[in-house]
C-alpha cells in the first residue's frame, strides 16, 4: 500500500479553507516559510479511501474480540468522545483567565471527587500522562514522605513477582532498590517471604491487586499492615481497576496512594500512543506532596506535567462515571469478573488455566503441557488467533507463568462472543494434535506474519524511507 504522500499529485486536491475574515496583517519576514509545507495533495475520494484501507488493516476493538490481558481494550461509549470534542473543552488555553475556565475546573473537582470516592483516596491529580508515569508519581509522594520525617534510611520498595513490569521499573527510576519476592503457589503473596523483606529500610510495598495473574490477594489487609508495622506505605496500582471499581475500594484496604490507568478503565481509547492519563490518587497524609491539577495554583508542588495534564481524557472519564452511575460502576466490574470466569470455564478441558480457581477480571492459561506434546508454542496459538479474526492475548507473562496466555475479555462483549472466542481456542488446541505445521507458519492472513521483534525493538525504523 502506498503512503498518502506517494498519492500525491500536484495541483490535485482540496482548498476547504474559510475566507480570511479578519484585517490581513503582515509577519514578520523571519516568520515566513522560503517554502511551501510538503502537504500531500489529494482529492477527497482518494483520501477517505486511503484511511478507509488502512482502517481494513488493524485490528481494532472496533473490528473484533481483543481479549489482551491486562490491558482492558474495551469498547469505550461514544459520548465520551463527544463531550470531550465539545468546543468549550477543546478551545481553552490553560493561561486563560481564570473566570474562563470554570467548567473545566469544575470537571476535573468533579472527577477528582468521584474518583476518590470509587478509591476511598483523599486527594487525585490528572497530572501525569499514563500509568508508568503515575506510578513514578506516586513513589516520589512515598519519597517525599520519608524524607519529609528525616527518615533517610528506607531505601528499598518490595514488587512481588506477580507484579506488572512497570512497578520495578518505577522503583528503580525512583532512586530505590527493589525487593522482589515471590508468589505463593496460590498465586499471591507469599507472606513469610513479604515478613522477611520487611525491615527498617523498608520504604514502601507496590502491589498491583488483582494482581497480573488475575487473582485478587485475599490476605490484603494482612499485607498492608505488615508494611505499616514496619514503617512502609503501601502503593496500589490500580491500572487494572475495571475488576473492582464500585465493589471495594483500595483505600480501604490500606493503600496510602494509586494509580488509575483513566485510558483503560475509565472511557479512553488507547493502544495508540495516548494521550492518556495516568490520575494518581493519595490518602490525607500524602496530599501535600501531590503535584497540583488544578490550573496555575501549583506552585511549589512538584510538577511532572504541564497544566492539568491530558484534560480531555478526565472529561471523556466524567462522562464515562456520570452515564454509568453508582449503580452501573459496579455493574460494569462485575460483568468483567463474570465475562473472565466464564470464558476461563468454556476453555477449560483444553488449554488449562495456570491457576485453577476463580478469576477477577482475567485469568491466565499455561500452554507448557501442550507444548511439550505438540511442539506447538504459545506464540504459535497467539498467531493462529490472528487468522480466526481474533487479537491475540498478551503473551508470555506474567514472566511467572510459562507459556503463558494472558486472557481479559472485559465486560464489553457478549455471551455469544465469548462462546465463539472459546471455540476458537478449543479447535486450536485440536489443531496443535493434527496438524502443528499450519500453527509454526500462522498467520496465513495477516498484513504482517512474524516481524523480527527484537529487531524492531533494538533498532525500529520510525521513518518512511519510500
Ligand atoms: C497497563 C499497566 C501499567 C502501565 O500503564 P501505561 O499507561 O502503559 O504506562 C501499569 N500497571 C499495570 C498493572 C498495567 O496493567
Amino acid at each position: 500500500m502506498k503512503v498518502i504522500f506517494e498519492k500525491s499529485v500536484a495541483g490535485r486536491g482540496m482548498q476547504y479553507l474559510p475566507l480570511c475574515d479578519v484585517e490581513e496583517v503582515a509577519l514578520p519576514t523571519h516568520l515566513i516559510r522560503s517554502e511551501a509545507p510538503k502537504l500531500p495533495e489529494i482529492s477527497e475520494t482518494d483520501l477517505s479511501r486511503h484511511y478507509t484501507e488502512l482502517n481494513k488493516r488493524v485490528h481494532g476493538v472496533n473490528s473484533g474480540f481483543y481479549p489482551l490481558g491486562s490491558c482492558t481494550m474495551k469498547y469505550n461509549p461514544r459520548i465520551d468522545e463527544e463531550m470531550a470534542a465539545l468546543s468549550g473543552f477543546t478551545g481553552i488555553h490553560p493561561l486563560a483567565p481564570e473566570h474562563t475556565t470554570a467548567g473545566c475546573r469544575e470537571v476535573l473537582d468533579t472527577t477528582g471527587t468521584l474518583l476518590c470516592e470509587i478509591t476511598g483516596m483523599d486527594d487525585m491529580t490528572f497530572q501525569p500522562a499514563a500509568g508508568a508515569h503515575g506510578e513514578f508519581t506516586g513513589v516520589l509522594l512515598i519519597k517525599q514522605y520519608h524524607d519529609a520525617r528525616g527518615d533517610s534510611k528506607r531505601t528499598k520498595i518490595i514488587v512481588p513477582d506477580s507484579a506488572h513490569g512497570t512497578n520495578p521499573a518505577t522503583a528503580t527510576m525512583c532512586g530505590y532498590t527493589v525487593v522482589n519476592i515471590p508468589s505463593a503457589p496460590n498465586g499471591c503473596v507469599d507472606l513469610e517471604a513479604l515478613k522477611q523483606a520487611l525491615g527498617d529500610d523498608t520504604a514502601g510495598l507496590m502491589l498491583t491487586n488483582p494482581n497480573t495473574v488475575g487473582i485478587f490477594d485475599e490476605n490484603i489487609l494482612e499485607i498492608t499492615r505488615l508494611v505499616h508495622e514496619a514503617g512502609g506505605l503501601c502503593y496500589y496500582d490500580g491500572a487494572n481497576l475495571n475488576a473492582v471499581m464500585g465493589v471495594v475500594r483500595p483505600g480501604d484496604m490500606g493503600f496510602d496512594c494509586i494509580h488509575l490507568n483513566l485510558h483503560k478503565t475509565f472511557a479512553t481509547p488507547h493502544g495508540g500512543g495516548g494521550p492518556g492519563s495516568g490520575a494518581v490518587g493519595c490518602k490525607a497524609h500524602l496530599a501535600q506532596y501531590l503535584p497540583q491539577s488544578a490550573m496555575m495554583d501549583g506552585a511549589g508542588h512538584i510538577q511532572v506535567k504541564a497544566f492539568a495534564g491530558n484534560f480531555l481524557v478526565v472529561v471523556k472519564a466524567m462522562t464515562y462515571i456520570l452515564t454509568l452511575g453508582k449503580y452501573g460502576i459496579p455493574e460494569a466490574a462485575k460483568n468483567a469478573v463474570l465475562n473472565a470466569n466464564y470464558l476461563q470455564t468454556k476453555i477449560k478441558g483444553t488449554f488449562e488455566p495456570a491457576f485453577d480457581r476463580i478469576c477477577m477480571h482475567e485469568f491466565v492459561l499455561d500452554l507448557s503441557k501442550f507444548k511439550k506434546e505438540t511442539g506447538v508454542s504459545a506464540l504459535d496459538v497467539a498467531k493462529s488467533l490472528i487468522d480466526n479474526g481474533m487479537h491475540p492475548p498478551t503473551m508470555y507473562f506474567p514472566l511467572i507463568v510459562h507459556e503463558a496466555l494472558m486472557l481479559e475479555p472485559t465486560e464489553t462483549e457478549s455471551r455469544d462472543t465469548l462462546d465463539w472466542a472459546a471455540q476458537v481456542f478449543r479447535n486450536l488446541y485440536e489443531l496443535g494434535y493434527k496438524d502443528p505445521e499450519r500453527m509454526h507458519s500462522a498467520p496465513h492472513n495477516a498484513q504482517i506474519a512474524r516481524p523480527d521483534e527484537v529487531k524492531a525493538a533494538r533498532e525500529p525504523i520510525l521513518r518512511y524511507q519510500g
